[in-house]
C-alpha cells in the first residue's frame, strides 16, 4: 500500500512499525502477541508523538563530573479513550511513568454510529500540561473529536493525538475539526466499511486487546 499523506497527520514510516502494524492486523495473531504488539507500537509512536516536548536543564553529577542534562519543562496528561485507549496509556506510562491519566468514556451508538459520552474525569490543571489523547483506531473520527473538544473546554492548550490505525476520511474530519491538534499514526487505510470499521484495518481493537 502506497503511503498516503494528509495534513495534520504525521504517518510514522518506519520497518519495525510496519512490520508490527502488519502482526496487529492478522487475524490469526494471538491476544497475547496483540496486546504485546499494541505496546510495542504505541512506545514507537510516542517516539514521534514527544519530539517536540520542550525540556529545560538539570543541573546533576555524574560518577566524574557535574553537569547540566535536562527534564520536561511541562507536565503530561495521557488520555484514553475507553476502552480501546487503556492499552495505549499503559504502554505511555511505561515511557512517561511520571505522567498523569484522564479517562474519556465513549462508546458508539449501534445504530447511528454517533460517539456517545458517558464518563470523563481530567487531573487537574490540564491547562499547564502536555496532553496525548489516545485511541487504537481513528475511524470516523467522530470520538476523538468529541473527546478533543470536550478536553479543550477544560482548557487543554497542547494536544496531541495518536492512534495506531487511521482512515483518510477519519484524518480529514478530525482536522477540520482539529486544525490545531496533530495526530500522529503508524498507518493510514483508505477507508471505512458499512458498519464503520477501518478498511483493511485490524477488527475491533478493544475486543482483540481484551478478548471480548
Ligand atoms: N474501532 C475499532 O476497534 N476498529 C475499527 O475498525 C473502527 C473502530
Amino acid at each position: 500500500m502506497a503511503a498516503i499523506s494528509l495534513p495534520g497527520c504525521t504517518l510514522v514510516d518506519h520497518p519495525l512499525v510496519k512490520t508490527k502494524v502488519t502482526v496487529l492486523r492478522n487475524k490469526d495473531t494471538s491476544r497475547e502477541l496483540f496486546r504485546r504488539t499494541l505496546r510495542e507500537l504505541t512506545a514507537l509512536l510516542a517516539f514521534e508523538a514527544t519530539r517536540d516536548l520542550q525540556v529545560e536543564d538539570l543541573a546533576i553529577e555524574t560518577p566524574l563530573q557535574p553537569i547540566t542534562g535536562s527534564k520536561l519543562a511541562n507536565s503530561v496528561t495521557i488520555v484514553p479513550i475507553l476502552r480501546a485507549g487503556l492499552g495505549m496509556a499503559e504502554a505511555m506510562l511505561d515511557i512517561l511513568p511520571q505522567a498523569r491519566v484522564g479517562h474519556v468514556g465513549m462508546y458508539r451508538d449501534e445504530v447511528t454510529f454517533e460517539p456517545k459520552s458517558y464518563y470523563f474525569k481530567a487531573p487537574p490543571k490540564m491547562a499547564e500540561a502536555d496532553v496525548f489523547l489516545v485511541d487504537p483506531m481513528l475511524a470516523t473520527g467522530n470520538s476523538a473529536s468529541d473527546a478533543a473538544t470536550v478536553l479543550k473546554s477544560k482548557g487543554v492548550k497542547r494536544l496531541r493525538l495518536m492512534a495506531l490505525v487511521g482512515c483518510v476520511p477519519g484524518v480529514k474530519l478530525f482536522h477540520e475539526k482539529h486544525p490545531d491538534v496533530p495526530i500522529y499514526l503508524t498507518a493510514l487505510d483508505p477507508g471505512l466499511n458499512d458498519h464503520c470499521y477501518i478498511v483493511p484495518g485490524l477488527g475491533d481493537a478493544g475486543d482483540r486487546y481484551f478478548g471480548t
